[in-house]
């Protein structure tokens, strides 16, 4: 099995318990995902690696996990109702959807919407080659309502993005923990768009994660702090095994910033099927949003700078990341073949190289037979060390075999249980990628584990 192209990485992903299509029993709804037992761990190390990376092993940026339901106003003050939109045409004749400034781009225009221009660009349906109509703007935010009550005033959106949560918190976030600027608040959580073409398997969906840190300083210092987060969330990836090859930076042209932006760059990462696509963004926000929630709520978000007698509203740097595009850019770089060993009969293997931190199983326990003792120990031994791991168990299948099965998730260690260990007390434990064996004495493995692991 080779997996070179997304339609690959999702049948594996499907196929190992990473990924399953949302509902499938009922033949599943479009572009809606659920993590299997195998993805839900990635995914989960990819938020705890960035949630450590950005919050606990800083002093100066604070958790928060903010409701993704917010007051109606909070989108008006944010220019989301009037602005969070994307050019939508129609196909005339197949009618499929299609978002215009996508069209443009594949055409390698700029784009243009004003009447008439799609069909003086030659710019027809992709799918059937039919006229399009005007383009006309759609808003992406989802909406519902809040309470018992049907109605106009219970208009409720789903957050479209999770920074919101932040900008409205500022002042109890500075205030509680007594923190003068610069300093950051970070937070995980659900985002919902209403996108015209979600697709891409889990880079576009209409449900997703998001992982995003506003810094909030003063407005002479931020081209400093903008540089720095940028080299930090770039360097982050980098750390974390993705291939320098396949990251890169690209800088918003000035036409295509969004509305509150005044600089931005996005990380880019080289998607199998699709190239380089936006793997996360770093923003310069300036104040448009703090300025914007004081004006609509009439609460002065500003910051008073005691020792220099200063009252200012600060500028915001944004850096964002999609938990979803990173566990699949993760992922997607790991995959590795090496040809056939350890008895096997395939011609080509593969090993998912995934960093260590992020691999959903750190350590497989096979014994060697399905003797009793064997397993008793084995398993013995698994309770141990599912103290501080994810661990699984595996007694099917020869040897080689089982290892085959963890390679291909990503297992960094296996651990095997035979015979001599009844006797001496030593276990075998095997390196994924080295695939060298060592014997560790069992009372020594939460020490060896621990320096391997952590
Ligand atoms: P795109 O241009 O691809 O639509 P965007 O510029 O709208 O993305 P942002 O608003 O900057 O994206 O959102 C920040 C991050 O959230 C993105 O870098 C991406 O990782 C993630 N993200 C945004 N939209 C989606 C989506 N529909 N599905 C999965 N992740 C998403």
């Amino acid at each position: 099995m080779k997996i070179n192209s997304l339609e690959e990485i999702v049948s594996f992903a499907k196929s190992r318990g990473f990924i399953f299509q949302s509902s499938e029993i009922y033949g599943g709804l479009s572009s809606c995902y659920d993590f299997g037992p195998l993805g839900v761990e990635l995914k989960n190390n990819v938020k705890k690696a960035w949630w450590k990376a950005m919050v606990q092993k800083r002093d100066d940026v604070f958790g928060l996990d903010s409701a993704i339901f917010m007051h109606p106003k909070v989108w008006e003050a944010s220019g989301h109702l009037e602005g969070f939109t994307d050019p939508l045409v129609d196909c005339k004749k197949c009618k499929k959807r299609w978002r215009a400034d996508h069209l443009y781009e594949n055409k390698g225009l700029k784009p243009d919407f004003k009447p008439g221009m799609m069909n003086k660009n030659e710019i027809r349906c992709p799918e059937c080659g039919g006229e399009l109509t005007e383009v006309r703007n759609f808003n992406l935010m989802f909406k519902t309502e809040m309470g018992v009550v049907e109605g106009e005033g219970n208009t409720i959106y789903l957050r479209p993005e999770t920074c919101q949560g932040i900008y409205v918190n500022f002042l109890n976030v500075q205030k509680t923990m007594r923190k003068k600027l610069p300093f950051g608040i970070a937070q995980i959580g659900k985002a919902f768009r209403n996108e015209i073409t979600p697709g891409h398997f889990i880079f576009r969906t209409r449900e997703f994660e998001q992982m995003e840190q506003q810094y909030f300083v003063h407005p002479k210092d931020k081209k400093e702090y903008f540089n720095n987060w940028k080299e930090l969330r770039f360097s982050w990836y980098l750390d974390l095994g993705i291939k320098k090859e396949n990251l890169r930076f690209r800088q918003h042209e000035k036409d295509e910033l969004a509305h509150y932006a005044s600089e931005a760059w996005d990380i880019e990462y080289n998607y199998p099927s699709m190239g380089f696509k936006e793997l996360a963004g770093i923003h310069d926000r300036g104040d448009w949003d703090l300025s914007r929630h004081s004006q609509f709520s009439g609460e002065k978000l500003e910051y008073l700078d005691q020792e220099n007698n200063e009252k200012y509203i600060p500028h915001i740097i944004e850096t964002s990341d999609g938990a979803d595009r990173a566990t699949l850019a993760f992922l997607a770089d790991a995959f590795e073949t090496r040809v056939g060993s350890e008895n096997s009969k395939h011609e080509e293997e593969i090993v998912l190289k995934l960093d260590k931190r992020l691999a959903p199983i750190k350590i497989a326990f096979l014994p060697l037979s399905k003797k009793e003792d064997l397993q008793e120990l084995t398993k013995k031994i698994q309770k141990e060390l599912a103290k501080e791991w994810m661990t699984m168990y595996d007694e099917t299948g020869s040897i080689g075999k089982r290892y085959r099965r963890q390679d291909e998730i990503g297992t960094p260690y296996c651990l095997t249980v035979d015979f001599d260990s009844l006797e001496d007390k030593k276990v075998t434990v095997r390196d994924r990628d080295t695939m060298e064996q060592e014997r560790i004495m069992i009372s020594d493995l939460k020490k060896y584990f621990s320096e391997k692991l952590n």
